[in-house]
């Protein structure tokens, strides 16, 4: 009798199930098998053989569930690599793997997996055949733009291809009419116009509707229709593709903000879809990216498929079915779990913006590092990577320097925009000065006032969300405190309230000091309080404010980006995510509030993260025909880090963190592996933290660190301890993790600490 190992979506190994006589499955596809009494599971087939597992009642397998190899061989070892490299289970990798209505109950498979499943519809418009003169529409749009503004801007979406036109992407702003229209039909959901005004232009006969299933556009000899490079695009597309040719699987692709990395990738995605094969293109957030994708769709039509987390469990499961069906020539547009889908021919893989922290999955495991996974996954299905960053991570830089990874640079921005020019404002010389305004230099409002007056945009980074980071009293020094966790409390405007960021807990601010009675007050400067010293110091500017609290849905914040775009606001306020990929064409001022935060986060990687950050959100000053203007605030004008950023020396920046990191055996030159240990009784963890340093000691010697205690050491009434393992490179690693299982298998088994959570992390962020 067969029998066959079973992945299930829990924190075990597989399960060995008895295959009953005649039942028709193959390793890689879904089944349902009974778990415990009376629960059914979906598993994956992971290996069929005929050794009878050593113990009784050894349960059959129910049924299969569609006959589609979910997971083909290559994922499987996609799969097994992660489950060694990140030491988590087959089990937590099919949790990330699958959307999770394939996960718990057999039923909800079965139902997509019947006849019952198709492709959904969409609504589609376009302009009507004869309005694709250019004369006519230009006619056309002279009267409507004084009769019918609402209908003018529809009808120049739709023959501009989609949403682009109105938030700045490629050439056309809100007043430009396009030359050539376009011919296609465009999605109605890339549409920004209301439907009434979309109706209005139907019954006027010049806009035509279409509900059906996407299709491709393109045509299907795979050409298609692709903006001509630029001198320096051309010849840094010919070197990605000789060094891709010449056997370099991972290419670095190291390319200035605004040097159009993106048409490159453009080129390479046409080339693979044409050969038939699939195409992956990775995000760090996907809510941060509509306006790439809108012009992934104008360029490949419905080849495109969006995928991440945020999407609902049907659509990502109807995704995830339909790629196992197809045969290639799809561009796949997600987040890090995109990884998983099941592209039977995956051909290019390209990680835009490499460098950024959130490729990096922290919780729950499997805790991977998408990047790096994703040049794993291009090993094993011999796809070609492509790794894309104004500011590469060191990690990848390292790898580029010593040849491991081919490299390719960019160094000129698209049409001539001269790179932004970056001014320092020293906040302590302002101060004694009597130049501070709120949160701002008077050199920062000058700049403000001057960019409105000329009718540009301007962005301010902050990166603290709320009012103020923590509230205290003026007269003893009292602070508020989160009851569950060892943090201040952040003020938050909206209802003066007190709120937690680690764990959510909220409070309403104290009248009065609890301790003294005397009076409390905010300290530090977030968002909030940046946009309420606006509209005190600057009260003519219309402001926007983009954090988490700020927009809560991918709808809102769609909303805000397309505003900005329309020019409804002079002044975007906003943290970590203003800083991503934007490409607003009137901004042409950026201000950095307070550097010093970024300096001095208790981290290795600080400095690199700080240029990052600052590199990325200069990049968003002057994209198009003028040199825009950044301006750094900071107390520490002379660290050599900022200056790094004002030269625009990514390399200089390199050369001394690399240095550093040498000197001090940390990544790249050494492999980390943190542990975290998570109790509610301190004493309890103290214990458990000290044995199992001792027993790794043992083993590891000065390798090991620890115990340390996190920057925050209670999080939901639950005390936390480290430990940090440290590998220099030349020793192996898959070792040093081998041995570190194998204790951490036996610390588990001691009574004492049964109950205290470990958690490894294999090259934490
Ligand atoms: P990066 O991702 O390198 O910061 P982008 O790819 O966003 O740069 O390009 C910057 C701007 O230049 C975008 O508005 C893009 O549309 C424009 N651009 C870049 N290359 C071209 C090209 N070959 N033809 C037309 N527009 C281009
Ligand atoms: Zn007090
Ligand atoms: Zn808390």
């Amino acid at each position: 009798m067969p029998y066959a190992d079973i992945v299930l979506p829990l924190a075990l190994p597989p399960f060995t199930f008895a295959l009953p006589e005649g039942m028709r499955t193959a390793e890689g596809c879904a089944v349902a098998v009974p778990l415990g009494a009376n629960r059914i599971h979906t598993g994956i087939v992971w290996r069929i053989h005929d050794r009878r597992p050593d113990r009784p009642g050894v349960k059959e397998v129910l049924r299969t569930l569609g006959a589609e190899t979910l997971v083909d061989a290559r994922h499987r070892a996609f799969w097994e690599w992660m489950t060694d490299y990140y030491m988590c289970t087959l089990g937590e990798v099919m949790r990330a793997a699958l959307p999770s209505l394939m996960k718990p109950s057999a039923r909800t498979l079965e139902e997509f997996a019947g006849a019952g499943f198709r492709p959904r519809t969409e609504r589609f418009a376009a302009l009507a055949p004869e309005l694709r003169s250019a004369a006519r529409l230009h006619e056309l749009f002279e009267r409507l733009a004084r009769r019918a503004p609402r209908q003018y801007e529809a009808l120049l979406e739709v023959a501009s291809g989609g949403a682009g036109g109105r938030t700045g992407d490629e050439a056309a702003g809100a007043d430009a009419l396009p030359d050539e229209p376009f011919a296609g039909e465009v999605p109605c959901r890339l549409l920004r116009a209301e439907r009434p005004a979309l109706e209005a232009l139907r019954r006027k006969g010049l806009l035509r509707f279409a509900e059906h299933e996407p299709r491709p556009q393109a045509p299907e000899t795979g050409r298609f229709l692709l903006p001509g490079p630029s001198a320096a695009q051309q010849e840094a597309l010919g070197a990605v593709r000789r060094q891709f040719d010449g056997g370099r699987g991972t290419v670095l692709l190291h390319g200035v903000t605004g040097s159009g990395k993106t048409e490159i990738y453009i080129h390479l995605i046409a080339e693979t879809l044409s050969r038939g094969l699939d195409a992956l293109l990775l995000v760090p957030e996907i809510a941060l990216t509509a306006q790439l994708i809108a012009r992934m769709e104008r360029v490949f039509g419905s080849r495109v498929v969006v995928y991440h987390s945020r999407l609902t469990d049907r659509r990502r499961t109807e995704c995830y079915l339909r790629l196992a069906r197809d045969n290639g020539g799809r561009l796949v547009i997600g987040a890090r779990s995109a990884l998983f889908l099941p592209l039977g021919r995956l051909g290019l893989v390209v990680v835009d913006e490499e460098h950024d922290s959130s490729y990096k999955q922290s919780d729950p495991a499997p805790r991977y590092q998408g990047r790096d996974s994703a040049v794993m996954l291009g090993r094993l299905c011999g796809a070609r990577v492509l790794l894309g960053s104004a500011t590469p991570s060191l990690e990848t830089w390292l790898n580029a320097c010593t040849g491991k990874y081919g490299s390719v640079t960019l160094a000129e921005r698209y049409g001539g925009v001269p790179a932004p020019r970056i001014v320092v404002s020293d906040v302590r010389r302002a101060a004694r000065r009597g130049e501070r305004r709120g949160p701002f230099n008077l050199l920062l409002l000058d700049r403000l006032r001057a960019t409105l007056a000329a009718g540009g945009q301007a962005m301010l980074f902050q990166n603290r969300r709320g009012f103020a980071p923590f509230v205290e009293c003026d007269a003893c020094g009292w602070t508020a405190r989160c009851p569950h966790c060892n943090v201040t409390l952040t003020l938050h405007r909206a209802g003066r309230r007190l709120v937690c960021h680690y764990c959510g807990h909220a409070e309403p601010l104290p009248a009065a000091c609890p301790g003294c009675g005397g009076a409390v007050a905010p300290r530090g400067v977030g968002t909030e309080r940046v946009v309420e010293e606006l509209a005190r110091l600057l009260p003519e500017a219309r402001v926007v404010r983009l954090d988490r609290d700020a927009v809560t849905s991918d709808r809102a914040f769609g909303a805000v980006v397309a505003d900005f775009g329309a020019r409804a606001y002079d002044i975007m306020v906003g943290t970590q995510m203003i800083t991503k990929g934007f490409d607003f064409d009137g901004v042409r001022t950026v201000g950095i509030l307070n550097a010093d935060n970024l300096l001095n986060m208790p981290d290795f990687r600080a400095a690199e993260r700080a240029f990052q950050l600052m590199t990325q959100v200069a990049g968003r000053a002057g994209r198009r025909s003028e040199q825009g203007e950044v301006i750094i605030q900071t107390g520490e004008p002379d660290n050599p880090v900022i200056r790094q950023v004002v030269a625009g020396d990514y390399e200089a920046m390199a050369r001394m963190q690399l240095a550093e990191r040498e000197r001090f055996f940390y990544p790249p030159y050494a492999r980390l592996a943190a542990l975290t240990l998570r109790h509610r009784d301190a004493a309890l963890l103290r214990d458990a933290v000290q044995e199992l340093a001792a027993r790794l000691r043992g083993r590891f010697g000065r390798r090991l660190l620890g115990p340390l205690a996190p920057p925050v050491d209670r999080i939901r009434d639950e005390h936390l301890a480290g430990l940090l393992l440290k590998i220099e490179a030349g020793a192996s690693f898959a070792r040093a993790r081998a041995l570190l299982a194998a204790e951490l298998a036996a610390f588990a088994r001691e009574r004492t600490f049964r109950s205290v959570t470990v958690v490894t992390d294999v090259d934490p962020q």
